[in-house]
């Protein structure tokens, strides 16, 4: 496996690698959410094809009040979970690579973006599709990876692969979840231990949603709050949003038909967490 910090070495690197290139972008501080996707790379690429992953902490994600300082950069541990996934090249950028000082170019999606996270993160996928542009043009690949967990981003940047005519296939990768059902993320390690053991409410509230949709369930109100009532169930939980809405427009359903997400985003202390469920092909 190589690793490359200068976009030229990067370049120069693929050069010599057979396609498909399938890519996989991440902040680092890997898990095995991360590393399933890795593998999900390796699978598309075949056994002669190259995965390249990206290691980047991206500043223009983060607000000022936001955890870009603090934000975990292991990166030689990173470095050996990418070997033991598959990964053939690693993409680990500074800072300065990535971004003049006097940048004034930002890509903007504006229509998924303003919904979920994007109310209180108004930021964010400004600096998400901004950052991953770039990678797609530096790494040119032929597909890319990206979780369900951030189901929002996922949908946004498929809204930008398709509307700026990027020939790259996105492929979702499944949530991985812990023992207990808390989806993997690098922030579960600032959690506390009564916020750790409180944290698993998300899943459970999905669970809970996941059961009543099952039974028949088809109004949004009264899911919603189910959702509500196990969620203010965790004394420490500070509730961002519960929402339930259509997985490809992101908006609120007045009605569930054949399919929904069920999207939320919780506080723990200063630890955000987000979770979700997708529900297509629903008996109508
Ligand atoms: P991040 O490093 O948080 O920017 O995430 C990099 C990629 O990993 C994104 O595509 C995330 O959606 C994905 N990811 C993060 N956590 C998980 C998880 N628990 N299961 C599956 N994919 C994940």
């Amino acid at each position: 496996m190589d690793v490359h910090e200068s976009i030229e070495e990067l370049r120069a690197g693929l050069r010599s690698r057979p396609r498909p290139v399938v890519f996989v972008p991440t902040m680092g501080a890997l898990h095995a959410g991360h590393l399933s996707l890795v593998r999900l790379a390796r699978i598309r690429a075949g056994e002669r094809g190259t995965v390249v992953v990206s290691i980047f902490v991206n500043p223009s994600q983060f607000a000022p009040h936001e955890d870009f300082a603090t934000y975990p950069r292991p990166l030689a541990n990173d470095l050996s979970l990418c070997r033991e996934a598959g990964a053939d090249l690693v993409f680990t950028p500074a800072r300065e690579m990535m971004e003049a000082p006097d940048a004034s170019v930002r890509v903007l999606e504006e229509d998924l973006s303003r919904e979920l996270c994007g109310k209180s993160r108004p930021h964010f996928f400004a600096g998400v599709c901004t950052v991953v542009s770039k990678l797609f043009h530096v790494v040119a690949p032929d597909a890319a990876v990206f979780g369900e967990k951030d189901f929002q981003q996922l949908a946004v940047i498929r809204r930008m692969v398709r509307d700026l005519l990027w020939p790259i296939e996105i492929i979702p990768g499944p949530i991985v979840r812990e023992a207990d059902g808390l989806a993997m993320s690098s922030r579960n390690q600032y959690l506390d231990g009564e916020s750790r053991r409180q944290a698993v409410v998300l899943s459970r509230a999905l669970h809970i949603a996941r059961t009543a949709l099952d039974q028949g369930e088809r109004d949004p109100q009264r899911l919603r709050k189910l959702l509500l009532d196990e969620l203010q169930g965790a004394p420490l939980a500070r509730i961002d949003y519960v929402e339930i809405v259509d997985p490809d427009a992101l908006r609120p359903l007045p009605v569930i038909g054949s399919q929904v997400l069920i999207a939320l985003a919780v506080w723990f202390g200063s630890t955000r967490l987000i979770d979700n469920l997708c529900m297509r092909n629903l008996p109508t």
